[in-house]
This record gives structure tokens, sequence and C-alpha cells, in this order.
């Protein structure tokens, strides 16, 4: 009787084991590579990535909204003069002919032009979840023709920040038929120095706005990050997204509607 009992008792250990063994194995690869373009509804890997791949030495320094221009440039400068790179979500509505201040279109060709990364936050400041799906793609995808004209050349916007961070299978369908790669959503979210520091790790995913704040922040924690030896990547690059094709047209939003039979 004991026998069986131990018997037992050794194979329910075994079990277990293999559970935590098998738990681990995932977590060490639960940042896919590339995996955006092909998710699919029922995809283990997820579409929506809060941090990239925890065993390299590499962050994204993010920024959102993109309401003070000010704000903007001297975290983009900040952030290079340490070899970093970061990585823009502003809103659509903010980079249109109308909205634009004196000097804003420069700041954008800068950064552009630079190895820094440009995304979108969608259009409007709105919870994407609650749209309709035509004004999820509308919302999702417009900002890439406002991009365009702002730049005054095809620049793609590879990946999105739905404001609030709002996503859902619906959202997600509708913004794969877009082809964005990745709904990039955060694991680092402080205007804390100690706090931020605290929280960073391998593969995080910083966010900011662009305001006084957040740029003081910038200013603490930057040295310590680069004396760590962090690589401050793209978001492209911390999910090794692959590598763009070569288009050079300017990306019209009725065409597109019409290309997916809308
Ligand atoms: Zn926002």
């Amino acid at each position: 009787m004991i026998r069986i009992r131990s018997v037992f008792c050794l194979l329910l250990a075994l079990f277990l084991m293999t559970g935590i063994i098998s738990c681990r194995a995932e977590e060490a690869t639960a940042v896919p590579e590339s995996r955006g373009m092909d998710w699919q509804e029922n995809d283990p890997w997820p579409f929506v990535v809060l941090n990239g791949d925890r065993t390299k030495h590499q962050i994204t320094i993010s920024m959102d909204d993109c309401y003070e221009m000010e704000w903007v440039e001297k975290a983009w400068e900040l952030v290079e003069s340490y070899g970093g790179h970061m990585t823009f979500y502003p809103l659509g509505e903010l980079l249109k002919e109308e909205a634009l201040k004196p000097g804003d279109r420069e700041i954008w060709q800068k950064i552009a032009a630079s190895a820094s990364e440009i995304g979108t936050h969608s259009h409007h400041h709105r919870k994407m979840t609650k749209l309709t799906e035509d004004n999820m793609l509308l919302y999702s995808k417009y900002p890439q023709q406002v991009t365009d004209e702002l730049l005054g050349y095809h620049y793609p916007l590879r990946t999105l920040r739905p404001p609030y961070g709002s996503n859902n299978a619906a959202l997600q369908r509708v913004l794969k038929k877009a082809g964005y790669h990745h709904v990039i959503r955060w694991d680092v979210d402080s205007t804390d120095p100690e706090e931020v520091l605290r929280k960073t790790q391998n593969g995080s995913i910083l966010l900011f706005h662009a305001r006084e704040k957040d740029y003081r922040c910038l200013e603490a924690i930057l040295p310590v990050l680069a004396e760590e030896g962090y690589e401050m990547v793209t978001v492209s690059t911390l999910l090794s997204l692959p590598p763009l094709e070569e288009n050079t047209q300017m990306f019209n939003w009725r065409e597109f509607k019409k290309s997916l039979g809308y």
C-alpha cells in the first residue's frame, strides 16, 4: 500500500514538474518574432505585445499623443544624444496641415529621416474598441495618408498603439487587415525615475508623453540606462520586424478602402 502511494506521489511530482518546465519554456519564448502579420484569432501568439525579448539587453522608449512638439523634439534629441532611438505614436489629427504650427513639419521630417521611428496612436484619441469596424479601419489607417502628406513621401506606419491601450479581437482583426504589425502596449508607465528604473528590464517598452515632466524623467533615467548598457531601439527592432518592402507610392485612403472591397 505504502509502495503504491509513493509511486503515485512520484508520478504526481513528475507530472507537476513537467507542467512547470513547459510553463517556463513558454515564458522564455513568449515574444514571437514577426508574428504580427500572420496572426490568427485563435493563435496562441499575441498580436498585442507588452514587451520585447526578455533575453536581449534592449528596450524601447516610446512617446504617445505628441500634443506638445517642443517636448517631442527635446526628448528625441536627448535620446539620440545617448545613441538611442525612439518610437513616436502621434495622433493623426495632430499631423494634419491645419493642426501644424510653424516648425512642426520640420521636426517630424528630422525624426522620420533619423533612425527613430514613427507609428500611430490612431487618428483621434478615442477608445478604438468602442468604434464600429468601419471606423476602426478609418481611424487606424487614415493617419497613413496624413503622415505621407506631412512628410512629402511614403513613410510606412508599421505599428499602432490604440489610445488607452484598448484592444479586442474585432480591433485586432481590423488592424491586421489594415496591415499593422502588432498592437504595441507597454510594461513601464511612470514619470517617476526611480519607478521607471526599478521596472525596466530586458525587452521593456517604456511609455512617455510629450510633456515637460516626462522629459525631466528621461533626463534622469537615460544616464543610468546607458550606464547599464541598455540598447535603446525602435519598436520594430525590438520585435525583429522583417525589413520593409520598397514602396515609394504615397498612401491613398480611398484607394486602400476600395482595395479591401469597402
Ligand atoms: Zn494617448
